[in-house]
């Protein structure tokens, strides 16, 4: 296996590459706004019939980022509604008025750690590549003593382009976040991680202050950077691009993120874009957006390898919504016996051999001691994806993973 590249090859979808510029959206008429995180009523903050200003909290959770009103307007209704990125939610009905713009708040005090931490908390910023809220992730990598601080800028699916597109619209913006996370978490250095060498050169000219990392460009680029970079002594954490941007806009405004940078792809759409959404809006007005006609076969959310599929297009869209991708059939995987072709184990940036796990998990008495690191998959579904025999690989390391856990 030495000299062989790891991860695997990914193949472009579209003769014509997806655009990266950012789309405006019209106006929504309506918002069911996810409180993401709210797992009491206690912390929602408004009734049904209060009128609100743009970038009002909607929600005080214990342990999430607080979810702002991305409109003005008047709240119609709040109900528990299951979203298939994040299950059952509570989700606030917003009928906006568009006139109102965020009103002047003060800036946050942003001098030391402490007060940078605090901000992102009140930002109520969340990593658009994992869902999870900035400022825990700081206070994480500041205990794990993480050295270099990378802005993630990798869209290693071949459907989605929201991190770069985000990236090519403003690089001072994010390098201003990202320092100023890189300065809350106490990493020396800071770095913005893109997957190929021509992206890189390209981020450099259009902002000579930020210095970009190519990744490489085979899938899990950011898992396989991680790995080399450990390996070279360094603890690294990673920050969406989105999230940077976000966090500066608001050290600078004090605006709080309301909205998200979403690529709408996939056949069953005839102008692939990214657009700029408020949170709440319906999945199904993105399509339409797009030039999605009708129900398509199936539709991806977060990614089209590692996201989940969306039966319910009425579904909001929520900060981690990267990625729409709708395909006019459903995809239909034939499964054939594994040839040991050891494919699965070249493309694991965690040293497991999906196999050999497979072959446990078949045994009467599977040993939990044979199934070598499975506890660290990180479910990126390389190995599937790189399977020639269609093995959903992913979930039986998942399993494996419960598996070894339990002891049994
Ligand atoms: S899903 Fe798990 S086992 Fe498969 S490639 Fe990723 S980390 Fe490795
Ligand atoms: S990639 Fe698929 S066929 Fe090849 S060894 Fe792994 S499980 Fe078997």
């Amino acid at each position: 296996m030495i000299g062989l590249p790891r991860g695997v090859r990914l193949e472009p979808h579209r003769d014509e590459p997806l655009k990266h510029e950012i789309q405006g959206f019209p106006q929504p008429k309506q918002l069911w706004v996810p409180l993401v995180g709210c797992t009491v009523r206690s912390e929602c903050l408004v009734e049904p019939g209060d009128w609100i200003e743009k970038g009002t909290p909607l929600s005080a959770p214990q342990f999430a980022a607080p979810v702002y009103a991305p409109a003005a307007g008047s709240i119609k209704e709040i109900r528990e509604r299951t979203l298939a990125q994040k299950g059952p939610t509570t989700c606030v009905l917003l009928i906006p008025d568009w006139s109102y713009e965020f009103p002047e708040r003060k800036k946050p005090a942003q001098g030391h750690q402490e007060e940078l931490i605090a901000a992102a908390a009140a930002a109520g910023i969340v990593d658009e590549f994992d869902g999870l809220p900035l400022y825990k992730k700081l206070k994480r990598f500041r205990r794990r003593g993480v050295n270099l601080l990378l802005g993630n800028a990798i869209d290693d699916d071949p459907y989605v382009a929201s991190a770069v597109a985000v990236l090519r619209e403003n690089p001072q913006r994010v390098a201003e976040g990202l320092a100023a996370a890189a300065k809350a978490c106490g990493a020396e250095e800071w770095r913005i991680a893109a997957s190929s060498r021509k992206e890189s050169k390209r981020i450099h000219e259009a902002c000579p202050t930020v210095e970009p990392f190519p990744a490489g460009e085979r899938y899990p680029a950011r898992a396989l950077l991680k790995r080399e970079l450990y390996a070279k002594g360094n603890t690294t954490g990673f920050i969406g691009v989105q999230a940077c941007a976000a966090f500066a806009d608001f050290l600078e405004k004090a605006v709080p993120q309301t909205e998200t940078v979403v690529t709408v792809n996939g056949d069953a759409v005839s102008t692939p874009y990214n657009v700029r959404v408020p949170v709440g809006t319906a999945l199904r007005e993105l399509l339409g957006f797009c030039g999605g006609e009708g129900t398509p076969g199936a539709c991806f959310v977060g990614s089209s390898i590692t996201g989940k599929q969306v039966s319910d297009l009425d579904t909001p869209v929520t900060l981690d919504t990267r990625c729409l991708v709708a395909l006019k059939r459903a995809p239909r995987w034939k499964t054939f016996p594994c040839i040991g072709c050891g494919s699965c184990a070249r493309a694991c940036p965690r040293g497991i051999r999906p196999w050999a796990v497979c072959d446990q998990l078949s045994r009467e008495n599977p040993d939990p001691l044979r199934m070598v690191n499975v506890q660290h998959c990180i479910a990126c579904a390389a190995c599937s994806v790189a399977c020639p025999s269609g093995i959903d690989l992913v979930s039986q390391m998942l399993r494996a993973a419960e598996f070894k856990k339990g002891g049994e």
